[in-house]
């Protein structure tokens, strides 16, 4: 029998197969979920270090399954992409996002954090709404835009579209940009050529052994370096210990993120957080 070049190499792989069935599973149990309210959105600090005060907060969808428990969005997000459920439930999460913030800021004023930041996926920003689909939710939800930033990754920026030109629009209303897990994608520091950043956020691989000399700290310390001549801030995240927050804060970090400070919580605690070594 004749076989076309490509045609040979394609076996049946009952892995494949059963991965697609329950990506097909969970993208129909998605759908539901979102009309009837198992996602939820927490917030982890991002910490003004030394002081304690948190300055900001980070937005992260949670989904609790009714059968399945918790569902990390590390699973369900990648297959909210591929569906395109990503639009409507990146919306969801970004108003929820914003109209609690708007009420941060009018419940507590001064103590409320300056910020939260926002996830978005490369689907939401690839397609030609996104800047309006934020602009309408500001409006809807009365925040001002200089409360709020929105984190793209590399990869989501160069899987291209409207992308870049959606980063302008957002920045021209007053929208920061955050890059996410700056420093683990192929071409980071040409991505700050293109794309107009306000906040890089130091991957957390480069603070796990920062109080280690060697290169990682290296790289931590060359990455604040470039933040502050760029006029970009610098949020380190994944900060796990007492030492590493010391060790950040001796290259130059003001700005930390992690398990250290708290977990995403629904009901973060605006209070101040510890700061000195040994002091938890
Ligand atoms: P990310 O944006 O890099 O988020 C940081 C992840 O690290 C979060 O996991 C957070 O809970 C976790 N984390 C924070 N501090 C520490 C720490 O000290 N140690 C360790 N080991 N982990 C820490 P999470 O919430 O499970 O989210 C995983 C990823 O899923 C996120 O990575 C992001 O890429 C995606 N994601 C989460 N929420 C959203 C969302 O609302 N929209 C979109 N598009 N993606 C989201
Ligand atoms: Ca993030
Ligand atoms: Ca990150
Ligand atoms: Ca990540």
């Amino acid at each position: 029998a004749a076989k076309r070049a490509g045609q040979a190499y394609r076996r049946w792989d009952p892995a494949l197969d059963e991965q697609s069935t329950g990506h097909a599973r969970l993208g129909a149990e998605m759908r539901i979920a979102l009309d009837t309210g198992q996602f939820q959105v927490v917030y982890q600090p991002i910490v003004a270090y030394p002081e304690g005060r948190v300055a900001a907060v980070e937005a992260l969808v949670r989904w609790e399954h009714p059968q399945r428990g918790t569902v990390s969005p590390a699973q369900f997000v990648p297959v909210a992409e591929q569906n395109g459920l990503i639009i409507e439930l990146g919306a969801w999460i970004l108003r929820t996002a914003c109209r609690r913030m708007a009420r941060w800021r009018a419940e507590l004023g001064g103590s409320a954090p300056d910020k939260v930041s926002v996830n978005v996926s490369a689907r939401q920003l690839a397609g030609p709404g996104f800047a309006t689909t934020v602009a309408d939710i500001l409006a809807e939800t009365g925040l001002p835009p200089h409360h709020l930033a929105v984190e793209v990754t590399e990869t989501s920026v160069f899987e291209g579209g409207q992308a870049v030109t959606t980063l302008h629009e957002l920045r021209k209303i007053g929208v920061q940009i955050a890059l996410d897990d700056f420093g683990t994608g192929h071409s980071s520091l040409g991505l700050l050529q293109t794309v107009p950043v306000d906040i890089l956020k130091v991957d957390k691989s480069f603070v796990d052994n920062v109080t280690e000399a060697g290169r990682h700290s290296v790289i931590a310390e060359a990455l604040i370096q470039i933040s502050t001549e760029l006029g970009m801030t610098a949020v380190a995240e994944g900060v796990e210990t007492a030492e590493q927050a010391d060790a950040l804060h001796q290259l130059g970090y003001t700005l930390l993120q992690g398990y250290h400070f708290s977990r995403p919580l629904a009901e973060p605690d605006f209070g101040r957080r510890p700061t000195t070594t040994g002091g938890m």
